[in-house]
């Protein structure tokens, strides 16, 4: 039986004011901070929790969060990635205490610089690399590299993609045509006019895309991770590089939220070789740093490119991308934690939460579903896991999101807002994931009692 909306709507509002009754000192926090920040936060996103106003973050270690207020909580948002490998992790955070004492940035490289590259080739096998300072920027980056090289204007991207605040990909399917995503602040170029979509795991409308041969890159994730989760059909990876291949189309694969399969992210393990690839977030334990790697083939090209340029500003680059404080986290992410070790605790913890969930959701009769990418999980309101960025989006329930979000988060368990996604750390136990679960078991029973 479907969940009743007045008692979705009941639980949400009394969640809204247990959290605003529970939390005085975030309350005192968001007062303080109202006159002087956009939405009274330091980055706007931070006001999207659901809350009646944002909760203040005191400290964050491991998979604990502790708030303002001396409240604690297990986190399975972990910063939507950022700390996939936990908060702070030590060797990070070693590293960068002790790079701090030698300068932060200097428009130069350091030592680490050889070693990090060394690194990203062995573990991605890709062998040429740039570093920024987000995932926007890596796929911003990939995508301007993608038109220079190839001489062609269009990019093409899937339905329901999300790859950071990049104009490009700032589209949507609609009646089969693109058009701009709802919600863009000051929007004036037509994105449509060099963008183009077509939905996940349909490899006929992919190629009558890309058959017109003006199409300079696919960027996509292996599986769509930001409309809920999308897996791509068994083929469906193989005949997208195919098909690439095929028409001269580069392929950037961008594996920012699927770094959470394997230690080389998911192509690696499905040997599938991309032109370039974009991987940020979690790649340097939480620090603002990306990167994007090129293929031999593409970095002769791009070598090439840059030795005739005309002079003149490349367009790509930021001031502080690559800077002493960066190259050190990211060799210690890289050498120390990110390890297969990590990968094989923090994937069989989510193999657990998604068993747990999968049986909670068939006792109460719930016909939702549960998908799994290595140590990311993410339930959705549908019986069976969406194919394409439309079933993923139809599968979506903001208002039950939000009550079920919420009654979590007062009862000391984070997962991401905007949909349903948790990921496993490396200090994640089976006892974290049981409490996620029996918390998450109440929260339905009191949506199906109707009280609170
Ligand atoms: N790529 C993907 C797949 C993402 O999910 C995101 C952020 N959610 C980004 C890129 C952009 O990351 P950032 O906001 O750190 O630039």
């Amino acid at each position: 039986m479907p969940l009743d909306r007045h008692a979705i709507h009941a639980v949400a509002a009394a969640e809204r004011q247990r959290f605003a009754d529970t939390h005085p000192a975030s309350q005192r926090l968001a007062q303080e901070s109202r006159g002087h920040f956009l939405a009274g936060v330091p980055m706007h996103w931070m006001s999207d929790w659901g809350t009646p106003f944002p909760l203040f973050v005191e400290k964050a270690q491991g998979v604990t969060l502790t708030d303002a207020d001396g409240r604690r909580y297990t986190d399975f948002c972990l910063g939507d990635t950022g700390a996939m490998f936990g908060h702070s992790p030590a060797p990070v955070a070693e590293a960068l205490a002790a790079a701090a004492g030698r300068g932060l940035t200097s428009m130069l490289p350091s030592p680490d610089a050889p070693v990090v590259g060394r690194l990203l080739a062995e573990r991605f096998g890709l062998p040429v690399w740039q570093l920024t300072a987000t995932a926007t920027d890596a796929n911003r980056a990939a995508i301007r590299w993608a038109r220079a090289l190839t001489g062609r204007s269009q990019v093409l991207v899937f339905n329901g993609c999300y790859h950071g605040t990049v104009d490009d990909t700032f589209v949507r399917l609609k009646n089969g045509r693109a058009v701009h995503r709802p919600g863009l602040i000051g929007q004036q170029a037509d994105l449509t006019r060099h963008t183009v979509a077509v939905e996940f795991n349909d490899l006929a409308a992919l190629e009558a895309a890309l058959s017109s041969r003006d199409v300079a890159c696919v960027l996509t994730e292996p599986a769509l991770t930001n409309c809920g989760m999308v897996l791509p059909r068994p083929g469906f990876l193989n005949g997208v590089r195919e098909l690439t291949r095929r028409y001269g189309t580069l392929l950037i694969l961008d594996e920012t939220h699927t770094l959470s399969s394997a230690p080389g992210g998911w192509v690696r393990q499905a040997g599938i070789a991309p032109d370039m690839l974009t991987v940020g977030k979690a790649i340097a334990g939480g620090l603002p740093v990306a990167v994007y790697g090129m293929s031999a083939a593409v970095a002769i090209l791009a070598e090439a490119y840059l030795a005739r340029k005309e002079p003149g500003h490349s367009g790509l680059g930021t001031t502080l991308s690559a800077n002493l404080f960066s190259l050190a986290a990211l060799r210690a992410n890289l050498e120390a934690v990110a390890t297969d070790a990590a990968y094989q605790h923090m994937t069989g913890t989510a193999s657990y939460l998604g068993h747990r969930l999968s049986e909670l959701f068939a006792l109460h009769h719930l016909p939702w579903c549960v998908t799994q990418i290595g140590a990311r999980c993410e339930f959705q309101f549908a019986v069976s896991p969406p194919a394409n960025g439309r079933e993923a989006e139809a599968a979506m329930d903001p208002e039950l999101e939000h009550a079920l979000h919420l009654f979590l988060l007062n009862r000391g368990v984070a997962i991401t807002p905007f949909h349903n996604m948790m990921l496993c750390a490396p200090a994640t136990t089976r006892a974290h994931v049981d409490t996620l679960v029996t918390t998450l078991e109440a929260a339905i029973a009191a949506i199906e009692r109707g009280v609170p």
